[in-house]
């Protein structure tokens, strides 16, 4: 008889109640599981779901069928007694994940289970526009998919983009720094390459990526806030589930007030946490131009254990924008109460140089309850943090209804 599974009730009912819906409910449940764990044995799968042996193996018998995971034979065990076969995702079922920048066009390929399997990083003398993107990206392909060979089921493309994308059809309605407003650019790839196409916030993307396989795992209320090239941005996931909002615009923390007193900012308010928080005069302080930011954090210590010690501009600097990230993160802590705050991009470095300061500020000024418990950390999967989270965008409807995707053919 089949069964609900009883650990992951953070799954929302979405189906009826019917066997079927149940059986399609459970095979979402056990590849999710595989998919963020990587290797997991049959034995794991039932301690995890609450699901009894048979069931379990029939779940798996299915995923196997619909060409989404292998069963393999776990290596030697020293324990005695028949080890459990250990249940893999299938690398040759991958996405296609795409992040636009203002300076280059990055592409990856990304296999079930989170691996990033390629990468290429398209460098462009500008913000590409939308139209030339979708040329990269088509050639990129092209090579990608001659690589891979026929086996390979591509589920779908996930674009990660430095601005304001509409959750319901993959518009973005504004990427200030890549010179856009109002490009269907979910759409125009999907014209393109023939696959279903998600668009979401980088940032947004990240979080996701980051509460999988990163430094929030197991966090029920993560907030990611990353300062890059591109100015501030954020995401918030609950349970491992971006929170989008109501349109698919929650998190852009970036443009929480922080100086009354502050810059005018490209959003048309003033004092915004992008304003006032900039990697660049950094940058300048430190001799290193933009090409060089992936130096700061190290040129930024060793600057720090001078033996004359810092500079007084820069100092100050660190004093000020620490300051102001202080302001933005009680708030945030104050609005959602979150257990895990992690800082990407140079707001990293601003919290890798002076954690505890960082970290205080903000469980001073917090309000008790919210600031006691919160903790602060860093993003963990660099470089490859938009490539994963791009994928997850591309997998998700995998990952819900496995049955729903057509097994390989033969
Ligand atoms: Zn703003």
């Amino acid at each position: 008889m089949a069964q609900t599974p009883a650990a992951d009730s953070s799954r929302p009912a979405r189906r009826g109640n019917n066997l079927d819906d149940v059986r399609r409910n459970n095979l979402a449940v056990v590849l999710g599981i595989s998919h963020a764990r990587g290797r997991v044995s049959r034995a794991e799968l039932t301690r995890a779901t609450g699901l009894n042996r048979s069931t379990i193996g029939a779940l798996v018998a299915e995923l196997v069928e619909l060409g989404l995971v292998d069963e393999a034979e776990p290596s030697a065990t020293k324990l005695a007694g028949r080890p459990s076969p250990v249940i893999v995702p299938r690398e040759d079922v991958v996405a296609i994940a795409v992040n636009p920048e203002i300076d280059a066009v990055t592409i990856a390929l990304v296999g079930l289970g989170g691996r990033v399997l390629s990468r290429i990083r398209h460098d462009t003398a500008t913000a590409p526009s939308p139209d030339e993107v979708v040329a990269i990206v088509a050639a990129a392909v092209a090579g990608m998919r001659g690589e891979l060979g026929a086996s390979a089921r591509f589920v779908g493309v996930g674009v990660a983009v430095p601005g304001l994308v509409r959750a319901s059809d993959g518009v973005v309605i504004l990427a200030p720094h890549l010179g856009w407003r109002d490009v269907p650019i979910a759409e125009m790839l999907a014209a393109e390459l023939q696959l279903p196409v998600t668009a979401a916030n980088d940032a947004s993307a990240g979080v996701v990526a980051e509460s999988q396989y990163g430094a929030g795992r197991g966090a029920r209320g993560l907030v990611y806030l990353n300062g890059g090239a591109s100015g501030i941005g954020g995401g918030i996931a609950l349970d491992g589930q971006l929170f989008e909002g109501a349109a698919g615009y929650a998190g852009e923390f970036g443009h929480t007030f922080v100086n009354s007193a502050g810059s005018p900012c490209h959003c048309g308010a003033s004092g915004c946490l992008e304003t006032e928080v900039r990697r660049a005069p950094l940058l300048a302080l430190l001799g290193l131009d933009n090409t060089r930011s992936e130096e700061l954090e190290e040129a930024l210590l060793a600057h720090l254990a001078r033996p004359e010690g810092p500079d007084a501009a820069v100092a100050a600097l660190l004093e000020r924008q620490g300051g102001f990230l202080a302001i933005a993160l009680r708030n945030i802590v104050n609005a959602l109460n979150p257990e895990l705050v992690l800082l990407g991009g140079f707001l990293g470095t601003l919290y890798a140089v002076a954690p505890e300061r960082l970290s205080g500020a903000v469980s001073r000024s917090a309000l008790p309850g919210a600031g006691d418990g919160v903790r602060f950390g860093r993003a963990e999967l660099g470089n490859e943090l938009l490539a994963v989270g791009a994928a997850l965008l591309a997998f998700k409807p995998v990952l819900e209804d496995p049955a729903g995707v057509a097994a390989p053919a033969g």
